[in-house]
């Protein structure tokens, strides 16, 4: 078991890597002591200090922040100690209207500004967000939990849509045939006009980031609603949009639960809506949405199985997985959450246990934490019933975070590594998505009985193998129904740069996936023009002699 004792945590994937080194406290320094800028809409608190006097959470309507009139406000508490952080409005029926006329308006002149103008604000609000780097992601550490570089990361996921955002000059090429004598047929990629995007807790940055670069670059206006869990990331994204010079009303963020979602699905005047959260609601908006006309895309949730083949490396397989399992307290929807073990593999599932239990479990602020805790103290019940349901259908559990405590974050929503074995499809812990950090374990005889076990999964989100064998990972990907197949990569996300998020089966509604290409699609609707200019009317004009300079 050498590989224990040099143990260093790297979930492989190309997308979220987990490195517990001491550059997370590099990245931190000096920051043991809130700061906090002086005009900042959100402020900039780097430990989980109890804030003597919590601010409200802003609204941004027209390129303005301002206190919403509501007398619902909901108490965001920061994971690690329960503490309140903020108050999160729900906004009112007037707010959310004054919202769509700001997007509406602002929809006549964005719409029209030309695609070189609008690429200029995009360059510069992917700047922006990179300066502004660190400070996001403490306010996700701070709001969500997840450990500060692992919040860089939700940061980074986001602003790769933006860069990719700045590509749209090769992206909204339409065609071009002549198709008679002097007539010719040419398509064009237009916006839809207002567009909503409705976000989930786990990616306070990168889920609204999924969403605002490629909608507002194809000229479109926007509502954006994060989650009531985590808004802050949301607000930082909004300030350094108006900073990159971004009109009024273009961005307009609202805040709330069903009731802000309700209306953003039942009002006329948004045309499409961008939904990423659990089956339930996905289902209800998806439902209702299209059925009120509008065009929806829903990423739901998912239930990430990775194969273990006895060829495999085995200390890189199992870092792996533990990284896409417990990483961010299992609270993403690639997250590895069923390991398969294949014939006499499932031996190595003591070696797991030893890797997870080296993990440190820890407010997000401090350094080496590996993992935070979970979003609150009733999604802690619910990961911990479902850790027992396990015991009652006769699993054993291998190792158990239940009550897990840190000593310096006593209130904390803390969860430990869990590792079960002996599950099978038909328990709840197969059946549901736990989103906490729950490793349950499957033992199969094949490959043939891994595959089909995947593809008999209702969800199809991720997969991935690890095996060092050609012919195997060659037929795995063939065979396997699922939209993102990692081969030796355990979160297969793939980069917005030419692709786009590919879930598959429960895991998504609707047509077109977010970002990358369909993205856009999604954001654009197709006009053609068919137009007969006769040569014979030709007529010859002085021409102008230098460049254009306009933009
Ligand atoms: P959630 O469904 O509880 O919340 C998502 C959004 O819907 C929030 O903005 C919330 O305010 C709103 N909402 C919640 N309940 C509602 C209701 N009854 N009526 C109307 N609106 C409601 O999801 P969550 O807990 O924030 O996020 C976790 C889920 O998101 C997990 O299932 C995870 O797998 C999924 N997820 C999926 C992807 C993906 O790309 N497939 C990515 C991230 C998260």
């Amino acid at each position: 078991m050498r590989y224990i004792s040099s143990f260093k945590l790297v979930g492989q994937s190309n997308i979220f890597r987990l490195q517990v080194t001491r550059r997370a406290v590099r990245a931190l320094s000096g920051t043991t002591v809130r700061s906090q800028a002086v005009d900042a809409v959100v402020p900039h608190i780097t430990t989980h200090e109890k804030i003597q006097n919590p601010t409200t959470t802003k609204m941004f309507i027209n390129n303005e922040f301002f206190d919403s009139k509501s007398d619902n406000w909901i108490d965001l508490c920061d994971p690690a100690t329960n503490n309140v952080v903020t108050r999160v409005p729900q906004s009112t029926p007037e707010e959310l209207v004054t919202a769509v006329d700001a997007a509406e308006k602002a929809f006549k002149i964005w719409s029209k500004t030309t695609l070189l103008s609008r690429q200029q604000i995009m360059f510069k609000f992917v700047s922006l967000l990179r300066r502004d780097w660190d400070r996001l992601a403490a306010n996700i550490t701070l709001e969500q939990g997840k450990t500060f570089l692992d919040a860089k990361g939700d940061v980074l996921r986001g602003l790769q849509v933006a860069e990719a955002a700045c590509g749209i000059t090769n992206e909204l090429n339409g065609n071009l045939l002549e198709v008679s004598t002097d007539m010719e047929t040419r398509s064009y990629r237009e916006p839809l006009g207002v567009v909503a995007a409705i976000c989930p807790f786990n990616f306070p940055a990168m889920i609204p980031l999924w969403c605002i670069p490629p909608a507002i670059i194809c000229g479109n206006t926007m509502i954006v609603k994060p989650s009531e869990k985590d808004p802050g990331a949301a607000l930082i994204i909004a300030e350094l949009a108006k900073e990159a010079g971004l009109p009024d009303g273009v961005l307009n963020i609202v805040h709330g639960t069903a009731p802000t979602v309700d209306f953003i699905i039942d009002e006329p005047r948004i045309q499409a809506i961008s939904f990423v959260g659990s089956d339930r609601t996905g289902k209800y908006i998806y439902t209702r949405g299209t059925a009120n006309g509008k065009r929806v895309q829903a990423n739901l949730g998912a239930k990430n199985h990775a194969i273990v083949m006895p060829d495999s490396n085995k200390v890189q397989a199992l870092n792996a997985i533990a990284g896409a399992a417990f990483g961010a307290a299992g609270q993403r929807c690639m997250a590895v959450s069923v390991v398969v073990t294949v014939g006499s593999t499932k031996e190595w599932l003591l070696d797991m246990v030893e890797v997870a239990k080296k993990l440190n479990v820890n407010g997000g602020f401090e350094p080496g934490a590996d993992l935070g805790p979970v979003i609150s103290p009733q999604s802690k019940a619910r990961i911990e019933a479902l850790i027992q349901s396990a015991a009652d259908d006769g699993a054993e559990i291998l190792l158990d975070g239940r009550g897990y405590k840190v000593d310096k974050y006593p209130n904390g929503n803390f969860v430990g590594p869990t590792i079960i074995s002996g599950v099978k499809p038909g328990m709840k812990s197969y059946d549901e998505e736990i989103f906490g950090p729950v490793l349950v374990a499957v033992s199969v005889d094949t490959l043939d009985d891994a595959i089909e076990l995947v593809n008999s999964n209702k969800y199809g989100n991720g997969v991935a193998i690890f095996t060092r064998s050609g012919p195997v990972a060659a037929k795995f990907q063939k065979e396997i129904a699922c939209g993102q197949v990692g081969i030796n990569v355990p979160i297969p996300v793939p980069l917005p740069f030419g692709f786009s998020f590919t879930g598959n089966k429960g895991s998504i509604l609707g047509d077109l996936n977010f970002y990358g290409k369909a993205g856009i699609h999604f954001y654009t609707q197709i006009k053609t023009v068919t137009s007969l200019w006769r040569s014979e009317d030709a007529v010859v004009e002085d021409s102008g002699v230098n460049m254009p300079t306009q933009q």
